[in-house]
């Protein structure tokens, strides 16, 4: 009898996790890594996050809790969400989750038969491809073009459905590109979808992370909340990636089975996470005002630094804090054929770490995450001189 059923044989490893594992061996060798692959804040969280944490602990805090979250987190997500988006939501169209990525997962697993086709551009988030196989769900592509900055309209998202399709993920600010969807384009995509009964997860992971302009969320479009679920997470907003801290807003019906399919599997996020969840979304907000500050001058940091690289070419991008420069230049060059193959041989000739294109569904770029110190952005686009400068 096999071991693995067919679900599990149906997804990988998450790469940015595989890329972080080849790292860390390299790092525990001793070897000195200018390392651009994890997504995640290089900030500490903010002091009183850590300290709403420590006196829930204190406190006894450290029971079960509600399964959906405490109402006075679900309550401080749903007013956080309203006052920065001009969304309505209520506690019951709330549910916290452990991490963004688990509240993506139950969304896609309560939506998601077999057989359903989920819409997704590219470049996306690696996970996005792999939670929807898991559910069984089919996943249709939409091409964009980087000369475009990656842009995404109702027009391009409407040549795609079929009478199969159940929904449509979109992610802006997106991971990798750091490219975002205009509002006109975000309110034609989600009008276009609510007419035609399709369902879309807004993942707004990166929505503070925004560069120029207002922050947009398709939770404004009041008149179109049946269709939409908004995906949540403090982990980039805050700093907080290895707390788990993450949410979702949608339908009272399909929150509730979220809630359902996390009363079988993790049940409450973290209770003392929960508190200082409550302390990041309700306290000073001017913490997430200084981060984004400071990636916008590390992005502004790497883009220089990458004009000093000849053939390499990339978008500017408009938020979140990845870099997705094109590399076709130096393919057929010292033995490269592809993407991976640079990213393989960054790591293991220059001792950079970048995440391969491929890995979100294009074959000409990297991924390199500038939230890092700007000594790691010189070094390591140093070494990427060097590397490129030897190659050609
Ligand atoms: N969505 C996107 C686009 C991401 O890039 C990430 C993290 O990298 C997540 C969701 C999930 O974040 P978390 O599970 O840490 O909340």
């Amino acid at each position: 009898k096999k071991v693995l059923t067919d679900r599990i044989n149906r997804i990988e490893v998450s790469a940015t996790m595989a890329i972080t594992a080849a790292a860390l061996k390299l790092k525990a060798e001793g070897v000195n890594l200018a390392d651009f692959g994890a997504g995640e804040p290089h900030f500490a969280t903010p002091r009183h996050i850590k300290d709403a944490a420590i006196a829930a602990i204190e406190a006894n805090f450290t029971r079960y809790t509600a399964v959906a979250g405490v109402p006075q987190v679900r309550q401080a997500i749903v007013d956080r969400h309203a006052a920065d988006f001009g969304s309505q939501y209520t506690v019951d169209e709330c549910v916290f989750t452990t991490g963004g990525k688990l509240a993506l997962f139950n969304a896609v697993q309560v939506l998601i038969d077999h057989g359903d086709e989920v819409i997704l551009p590219v470049p996306y988030w690696v996970s996005f491809l792999d939670i929807i196989q898991y559910a069984g769900g089919v996943v249709k592509l939409v091409e964009s073009k980087e000369s475009e900055n990656f842009r995404i309209t109702a027009e391009m998202i409407a040549a795609q459905v079929t009478e199969k399709t159940k929904a449509i993920i979109l992610n802006s600010p997106s991971n990798p590109a750091g490219s975002i969807i205009e509002q006109a384009d975000l309110e034609s995509i989600v009008r276009m979808a609510h007419e035609r009964g399709i369902y879309l997860l807004l993942d707004e992971t990166y929505s503070y992370l925004t560069f120029q302009g207002d922050i947009v969320s398709g939770g404004s479009l009041l008149d179109c909340k049946e269709h939409i679920i908004i995906l949540g997470s403090l982990s980039k907003t805050y700093a907080m990636t290895g707390w788990r801290a993450g949410f979702a807003l949608g339908p009272k019906q399909i929150i509730s089975a979220m809630s359902k399919l996390q009363s079988q599997s993790t049940s409450n996020a973290a209770s003392m996470v929960q508190k200082a969840s409550i302390a990041a979304l309700t306290g000073p907000q001017e913490c997430v005002a200084e981060m984004r500050a400071n990636y916008i001058e590390l992005r502004d940091r790497i883009l220089e630094g990458f004009k000093t690289i000849p053939g390499l070419t990339c978008t500017t991008p408009q938020g979140a804090f990845y870099v997705y420069p094109n590399v076709s230049a130096f393919f057929g060059k010292g033995g490269i054929k592809t993407a991976s193959d640079v990213a393989a041989r960054l790591l293991s000739e220059a001792h950079v770490v970048v995440v391969p294109g491929e890995a979100f569904g294009t074959s000409e770029h990297i991924r390199l995450s500038y939230a890092v110190s700007p000594d790691v952005i010189d070094e390591g686009v140093k070494r990427m001189r060097e590397f490129f400068a030897k190659l050609a």
